[in-house]
């Protein structure tokens, strides 16, 4: 029950960039990030369907912007250059959006794979609307994947974490069952399912725990993955407090729980992943020296702008647009080089309270590894 393989980032970039990572991060060479997140605009009216308390970009500024056409075209133009693209969000759900399907055709006709990550709520109904299940479940490759937030075992917490009164709850298995059936009916690999399931004082008895591993058993997904919620970004109380939130939590309480729950489900046949918390997020933060992020991810926000990560979504003064740019390929490598430039600090992230997300941690702790045996001459 370990963090692995589908979330082990440091394999990820080593596979991308290949035998000369080191080299070329140390020199900051130019190079294709492992992929680009596209933050799809909602519906263009709304970004979301829910209103999670522990939503991540809930004190953004929540901009939505109208640049679909220019995604897809940029997708096209970068062809397999970046092999994969994750559908998500910060605040605005991808499932919402018109285009999402034509998005990810596009995608796999460029030979690259997708990740989507959802709240899952719309799946039965974009299945009924345009056959979304059976074409996915058609063109995905078994890399490809996508990612459901779960969060809940039982309908009545579900709501309250979402902040909804419908029973989305039951909608969210319904898709999921049906993604299952038709990835079997196939007979081809299908996306991968992956569910994740943020641990709080709501949702976290055995009982509850043991409900999702089982339902996630029942579903025949791939995996389950139980971690802490990350802090909000741009939260009112200083850095430094914010890991504090998490860490203080009930964390120790939460993992004794999952292993009971975990010896009473006793699953044979989906894989159980836990990450820890982020607790250390603003120390670690707090020594490094440069972000090195944007060789792993460029962004797309949902407002059109592009980012050096994902974790800000907004105040993007200065940033460039996807609907400014020509779209040749040697302007896409302009907006690629101006993310990876190296003067860019983290420490003008901190001081918005803009906090790396668990990725962003990962890849610039290595980096900074990497800078210092250079410095000691190895
Ligand atoms: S579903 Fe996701 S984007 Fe929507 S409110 Fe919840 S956490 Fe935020
Ligand atoms: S939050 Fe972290 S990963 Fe994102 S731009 Fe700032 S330093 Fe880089």
């Amino acid at each position: 029950m370990e963090d692995n393989e589908p979330y082990n980032y440091i394999e990820k970039l080593k596979s991308h960039l290949g035998d000369e990572m080191e080299t070329l991060l140390r020199e900051r060479r130019f190079a294709y990030p492992r992929q680009i997140e596209l933050h799809l605009p909602g519906d263009n009216v709304r970004a979301c369907n829910f209103h999670c308390g522990h939503c991540s970009g809930k004190n953004l500024e929540k901009r939505l912007g109208n640049w679909e056409d220019e995604g897809i075209k940029m997708l096209s133009v970068l062809e397999d250059r970046i092999p994969w693209h994750i559908y998500s969000g910060i605040y605005t759900e991808p499932l919402l959006n018109p285009k999402l399907m034509h998005f990810i055709e596009t995608t796999k006709a460029n030979f690259c794979h997708y990740g989507l990550h959802t709240n899952g709520a719309l799946l039965y109904l974009r299945e009924q609307d345009e056959n979304m299940l059976t074409r996915l479940s058609q063109i995905s490759d078994g890399e490809d994947y996508i990612s459901i937030s779960l969060d809940a075992g039982f309908s009545e917490s579900y709501k309250k974490i979402k902040g909804i009164n419908s029973d989305a709850f039951d909608d969210v298995f319904l898709g999921i069952q049906l993604l299952s059936e038709k990835k079997e009916r196939c007979g081809l690999l299908g996306p991968n399912i992956r569910l994740t399931y943020l641990m709080g004082s709501e949702n976290s008895s055995p009982l509850e725990l043991e409900r999702a591993i089982k339902k996630a058993e029942e579903l025949d997904v791939n995996s389950i993955r139980f971690s802490l919620p990350f802090p909000p970004q741009r939260t009112q109380v200083y850095p430094s407090e914010k890991s504090e939130i998490i860490s203080k939590g009930k964390e120790i309480d939460f993992k004794r729980n999952l292993e009971y729950a975990l010896e009473s489900a006793n699953p044979e046949n989906v894989e159980v992943i836990y990450a820890d918390s982020q607790a250390k997020t603003y120390e670690l933060m707090n020594n490094f020296s440069e972000c090195w992020f944007p060789y792993y991810q460029l962004t797309i926000g949902a407002d059109g702008c592009f980012y050096r990560c994902s974790c800000s979504d907004d105040k993007a003064a200065g940033n460039p647009r996807i609907t400014d740019i020509n779209l040749e390929l040697e302007d896409i490598k302009k907006i690629i080089a101006w993310s990876q430039e190296g003067c860019f600090s983290p420490q003008s992230c901190l001081s918005q309270g803009i906090m790396c997300n668990r990725v962003g941690l990962t890849l610039n702790g290595l980096c900074e590894g990497i800078k210092k045996k250079q410095k000691a001459g190895q």
